[in-house]
Parts: C-alpha cells; sequence; structure tokens
C-alpha cells in the first residue's frame, strides 16, 4: 500500500478533532481526520450551551464542522487506526498511523 504523507492525521472526528482540523487547514497544514463515527454523545438528541448551535443534533453538529474543516481542504475519511509508530531515522521523519 502505497504511503500518503500530511502534515497533521487526526485520530478522531469529534469535536475536538474537527477543531483541530479546521484550525490546522486553515493555517495551510496539510490535514487528514480519521473517524471511527462513534462520538460520546450520540446518544443525546440535541446539543446544549454550545453558545449559536443551542439545540443542533449532535449527528448535524459533526457535519457542519466536517463541511467547514473540508472546505479548508481537511481530508475526512471513516476508519479506526489501530497504531501509530514513529519511523525510524531523524526525529522529524515522522509516524506512520
Ligand atoms: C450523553 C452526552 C450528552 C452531552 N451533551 C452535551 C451538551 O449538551 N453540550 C456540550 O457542550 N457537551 C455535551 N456533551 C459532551 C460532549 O459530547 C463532549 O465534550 C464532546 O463530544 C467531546 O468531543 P471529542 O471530540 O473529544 O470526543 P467524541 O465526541 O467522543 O469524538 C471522538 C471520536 O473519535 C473517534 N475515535 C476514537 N478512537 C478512534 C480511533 N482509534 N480511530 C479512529 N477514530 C477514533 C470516535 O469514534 C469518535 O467519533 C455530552 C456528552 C454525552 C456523553
Amino acid at each position: 500500500m502505497e504511503l500518503q504523507r500530511y502534515d497533521v492525521v487526526i485520530v478522531g472526528g469529534g469535536a475536538a478533532g474537527l477543531s483541530g482540523a479546521l484550525a490546522l487547514a486553515r493555517a495551510r497544514r496539510s490535514v487528514l481526520v480519521i473517524d471511527a463515527g462513534e462520538p460520546r454523545n450520540a446518544p443525546a438528541s440535541h446539543v446544549h450551551n454550545y453558545l449559536g448551535r443551542e439545540s443542533t443534533p449532535p449527528g448535524e453538529l459533526l457535519a457542519i464542522g466536517r463541511n467547514e474543516a473540508a472546505g479548508y481542504g481537511a481530508e475526512i475519511v471513516a476508519g479506526r487506526v489501530a497504531s501509530a509508530e514513529r519511523l525510524p531515522g531523524a526525529e522529524d521523519v515522522g509516524f506512520r498511523v
């Protein structure tokens, strides 16, 4: 399998991962988000106390976040990361995820 390189690979596309992806993609970093699609608030019907999005269903909030991050070039794929290991060589060579 051919390796693809990104400045940043984010494991998890919940609120935290997508927020990071948005900021990093806006800063012109190449970003890949890998998400297993099991956000912890999935059982909730609505999100509360989130300024500007009061009572939004959790899935809708994530869909909005995915669109915002993708709009700045972040790639978002479905999948589960099993491991992350530092590649051999100099410290700045990176990681294989
Ligand atoms: C029932 C409930 C109701 C809530 N209601 C509110 C509310 O009203 N207002 C509010 O502000 N907060 C609420 N929260 C809290 C809010 O849901 C969390 O703060 C928020 O979801 C945390 O975001 P996160 O991205 O850290 O984690 P999550 O939303 O849990 O997302 C983590 C993502 O990472 C993925 N993942 C994990 N491991 C891997 C892996 N190895 N490879 C790939 N993907 C992986 C998961 O599948 C998931 O999609 C609620 C929480 C719960 C449980």
